[in-house]
């Protein structure tokens, strides 16, 4: 039997989509690189954005008309409105919860599944359901079983690893462990990155000094409407602090634009941090509105365009000034 494998948007689905191959070949199933030659074909979905949505259907439908026979199921981020249309198209949802019982083989290591924080555009917690956390002798011993296999670099993937209760101690923990290896971790959350993290980042040689900490939006009142609970100058504040403890540390980012009602003024406070936070990449996503999210019932009034240019003008500003460093060096 020979199963096909996908994963879409994430690393939470590429840190799931291991463990589900680990399983799959544990019962004797063989990876197939083409879907046509498939008996069994998982594919984990992303529903942050629509055109995440449309892909996967698209690679639904292509599977359908070249293989027929095959079992294709559906986990990931799956949104209640989108479930009998996939139903309809022969597929079937599952939830893929009980993953303690699977040992990956790459460095990733999912902490914690799920999120409390509602951003108001985000579809996580309502996908993927309210934060749940594995112990913290788990994850020691996962860790302990890479290391063994020879892994060098562990990643701790969570939707917020700060949310983790001491996740500080949790890291202090983890590298203390015998063997050459290192350690990250994302996604964080600026309003819960704390100072002891910081100081632990810095004065432990096997953690990796690179943080990914998304701030969506510049300007305060489209924080708000986010639900983001902080500030741009609490964010760059905090970036100050991180690159004070840690002069060589990378710092990469999420940035959406067009943000329901985000005028060119607002816009402009994004750019802002951009100009001050010196960031080594950004991901940069158009707005797109999620059913049953609380963004959902907002105008998404920017026009397509206009987001585009937005996206643009962003990643123009991150290529050229890491061009200019580059030079400076
Ligand atoms: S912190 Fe916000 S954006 Fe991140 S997963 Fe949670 S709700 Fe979504």
């Amino acid at each position: 039997m020979k199963y096909f494998i996908r994963a879409f948007g994430c690393q939470f689905n590429k840190a799931d989509a291991e463990r589900i191959s680990q399983l799959l070949e544990k019962k004797g199933y063989k990876r197939s690189p083409i879907a046509t030659r498939a008996d069994l074909i998982v594919i984990l979905m992303c529903s942050v954005r629509q055109k995440s949505v449309d892909k996967v259907k698209y690679q639904i439908s292509n599977i359908r008309n070249t293989n027929k026979k095959a079992k294709i199921i559906l986990t990931g981020c799956v949104l209640e409105a989108d479930k009998e249309m996939f139903e309809r198209m022969g597929v079937e949802i599952k939830k893929f919860a009980d993953l303690e019982r699977f040992t990956p083989i790459t460095g990733l290591i999912t902490i914690g599944q799920g999120c409390d924080n509602f951003c108001s555009y985000c579809v996580v917690p309502y996908t993927r359901g309210r934060e749940k956390y594995r112990s913290q002798a788990a994850i020691v011993k996962e860790t302990k079983h890479l290391i063994g296999k020879g892994i060098k670099e562990i990643t701790l993937v969570a939707q917020n690893v700060n949310s983790y209760p001491n996740f500080t101690g949790l890291l202090q923990k983890i590298t203390k462990l015998p063997g050459d290896f290192k350690v990250k971790f994302l996604t964080n959350h600026p309003k819960d990155f704390s100072d002891e993290l910081i100081k632990e980042m810095a004065k432990n040689p096997k953690i990796i000094k690179y943080v990914h900490l998304p701030f969506q939006a510049g300007d305060n009142e489209i924080l708000k409407k986010m639900n983001r609970h902080y500030t741009r100058q609490g964010y760059l504040k905090l970036i100050s602090k991180i690159r004070k403890a840690m002069p060589e540390v990378g710092i990469t980012t999420d940035i959406i634009v067009g943000f329901p009602g985000e005028t060119e003024q607002q816009f402009a406070k994004t750019i802002e941090v951009v100009e001050k936070a010196g960031f080594k990449q950004a991901f940069v996503a158009k707005y797109s509105p999620r059913p049953g999210t609380a963004a959902f019932c907002l105008k998404d009034n920017v026009p397509l365009e206009e987001k585009k240019r937005r996206e643009q003008a962003l990643l123009n500003l991150i290529k050229n000034k890491n061009e200019k460093k580059k030079k400076n060096r």
